[in-house]
């Protein structure tokens, strides 16, 4: 994909601005694939399965196409608006972005985020045979054809909540990262009335938590024998809520393109 195509589509009013920015790059679940600009590039630029297999020499070929023309463009946009930045603002730029990093990196939020993934990454290591025993029960009770049971929502259920701790188990880290840098980086967040994209970012990384909570509670229904190992993550996950609510009060107002609109 090229510079100039870039632009078109960057043009088009069907895309809803920045919604990829605000959300929880589930695609497959996601409402707004023909509205998001995004979606669109991957999906054109990256249609041959060769190119989305990291191992591959073309999906890092297509990248750096990419790459490249979105370089082209910003470059193409600074030249247009008289912008100049010498190498002396490009230092200090990266000496505050290097402190920023470690500020966020110790931050008590990533702290317990991490070891929120942590927890739950050693829980399913843990639950492999646990997860076996269930699949046998539930094999038994669909042979049985058992009135009031019914063996395949239950795994149905599983898998989604499955499907949903395991896709935000990184995702967590790395909004609340990314919300926190925004903050800490206030240079482009001088007006005070301005939506900031840092709670927006917050407000993924909750909405994120709000879910992941939800699936440990149907876990611990399904699994009424862990109760006290799924109890720990549940409470590590609120606790995880009310700090992320506290360092960004005002990210449950933020209203994402499309999602909140
Ligand atoms: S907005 Fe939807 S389609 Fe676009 S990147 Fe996010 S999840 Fe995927």
């Amino acid at each position: 994909m090229d510079k100039e195509k870039l632009k078109s589509l960057g043009n088009d009013l069907k895309y809803i601005p920045s919604i990829y920015n605000y959300c929880d790059r589930w695609c497959e679940r996601c409402p707004f694939t023909n509205r998001c600009l995004n979606y669109e590039i991957s999906e054109e630029h990256f249609a041959d399965p060769e190119s989305r297999d990291i191992n591959n020499e073309l999906f890092w070929q297509k990248l750096s196409e990419t790459f490249q023309a979105t370089l082209e463009l910003v470059n193409e946009m600074m030249e247009e608006q008289g912008i100049d930045i010498d190498s002396d603002y490009i230092e200090e730029i990266k000496n505050e972005e290097k402190k920023i990093r470690e500020t966020v990196d110790n931050h008590q939020l990533i702290i317990s985020a991490k070891e929120y993934s942590d927890m739950a990454k050693s829980w399913f290591e843990l639950a492999e045979e646990l997860f076996l025993d269930k699949e046998i029960d539930l094999n038994k009770k669909a042979e049985l054809d058992l009135p009031n049971e019914n063996p395949n929502k239950e795994a149905a259920a599983i898998l989604d909540a499955v499907d949903v701790t395991m896709w935000y188990l990184h995702f967590i880290r790395v909004k609340l990262m990314r919300a926190l840098h925004g903050k800490l980086e206030d240079r482009f967040e001088i007006l005070d009335d301005f939506p900031k994209d840092s709670d927006g970012s917050a407000k993924v990384a909750l909405i994120a938590i709000d879910r992941s909570i939800s699936a440990w509670g149907k876990m611990m229904n399904y699994f009424p024998d862990q109760e006290d190992e799924l109890l720990r993550i549940l409470v590590k996950l609120e606790q995880l809520r009310r700090n992320g609510e506290e360092v960004f009060p005002n990210a449950r107002a933020f209203v994402r393109p499309g999602f909140d609109e």
